[in-house]
């Protein structure tokens, strides 16, 4: 327990008072320096008198407010594997907050909220308990990653039990009177673009042979086993991540991090590839870009904007990558809506 990291989170408005007690919860388990906190989600859901669900979708947001983070996961690798909570670290200063919110990068946890959002009802329950059953063979298969493995492949499996339900976000809504979080994730979200539908469109019209080549030397350099169909589909991702915009070498790097005792490696890459970002991290992009002169609103050093509630945005006007302007811009005019409605 951390009573610097509790004042501090009591001194902040997080916009929602439910999220407000989820932040203090994990709070509640930190070191003195914010890190390390792995309460489980039912712990959590006790304290905020709230659903595991409604922990799920608060702490989207507070990750990608950058108010929490995920830590180092090798702190949880004595427990079993299949009950085994995610780590996290809170902020301690404004600082962190907004350098951690710039680094944000969905992860299983941003991943599984989109699932759930878009597999009903029955998808978030199988997200919720999937903390607790068997993973399925893609999560089994990657041992190594604890960021990468979890409940997707149940989530997953819901996409078929339970198509739409609007009932969902109409209740998301309501929990939340006036602030509109659906306002915030506009559609199609900044960092959950679909993937395949580049490769679709680019196979139909016969693929650039360049692209294709560099998915496929990319491919043939992973390690293996894989058959044949293997790699064809993640070379086929590959592609797709290749047009969002990863640099080979990036993408290289990301694939093959730790790949060494999985069993299944096919499994991983595709699970691993399903996990990135439709473009590329922050820092990747930065690299390429130039700098637009300072619009003189956001902040100079991150380039992101903050919301009335002290959510981070990414700046319509001088961001470095054009995706993320045209990302912030539509935040601003969600809010813009949300505020006229
Ligand atoms: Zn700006």
């Amino acid at each position: 327990m951390s009573i610097e990291a509790l004042s501090y989170v009591l001194s902040l408005d997080v916009g929602h008072p439910t999220r407000k007690l989820i932040l203090l919860g994990y709070a509640n388990h930190v070191h003195a320096d914010g890190t390390a906190s792995y309460a489980k989600p039912a712990t959590i859901a006790r304290y905020a008198n709230c659903s595991e669900r409604t922990v799920q979708r608060h702490l989207d947001d507070l990750l990608r407010a950058g108010l929490l983070r995920e830590g180092d996961q090798r702190l949880v690798d004595h427990l079993p594997r299949h009950g085994r909570p995610i780590v996290y670290d809170v902020a301690m200063s404004g600082e962190a907050s907004s350098a951690w919110a710039a680094a944000y990068r969905p992860g299983r946890r941003a991943t599984a909220a989109r699932h759930g959002a878009r597999g009903g009802r029955r998808a978030a329950e199988n997200r919720v308990r999937g903390d607790t059953v068997t993973p399925g063979p893609v999560a089994g298969g990657d041992n190594t990653t604890p960021r990468a493995e979890g409940p997707e492949p149940q989530v997953g499996g819901g996409d078929d039990l339970a198509p739409q339900d609007p009932g969902i976000h109409r209740g998301d809504t309501a929990t939340s009177p006036g602030r509109g979080d659906t306002a915030l994730s506009p559609e199609p979200s900044p960092f959950n673009r679909p993937s395949s539908s580049p490769t679709a469109d680019a196979e139909e019209e016969g693929q650039p042979y360049q692209r294709s080549a560099s998915a496929e030397r990319l491919v043939s350099q992973l390690p293996g086993p894989l058959s044949g169909h293997q790699r064809r589909r993640v070379a086929a991702e590959v592609a797709a991540k290749l047009d969002a915009g990863w640099p080979e070498d990036a993408l290289r790097t990301e694939l093959v991090a730790d790949v060494g005792s999985a069993r299944s490696k096919a499994a991983v890459y595709l699970h691993r590839l399903n996990a990135l970002p439709g473009c590329p991290p922050y820092d990747a992009t930065e690299q390429r870009a130039s700098r637009p002169e300072h619009c003189g609103t956001c902040e100079d050093r991150t380039r992101f904007r903050e919301t009335p509630d002290g959510r981070p945005y990414p700046c319509p006007a001088c961001h470095p990558v054009p995706a993320r302007r045209a990302d912030g811009a539509r935040v601003e005019s969600a809010l813009a809506s949300a505020l006229s409605a």
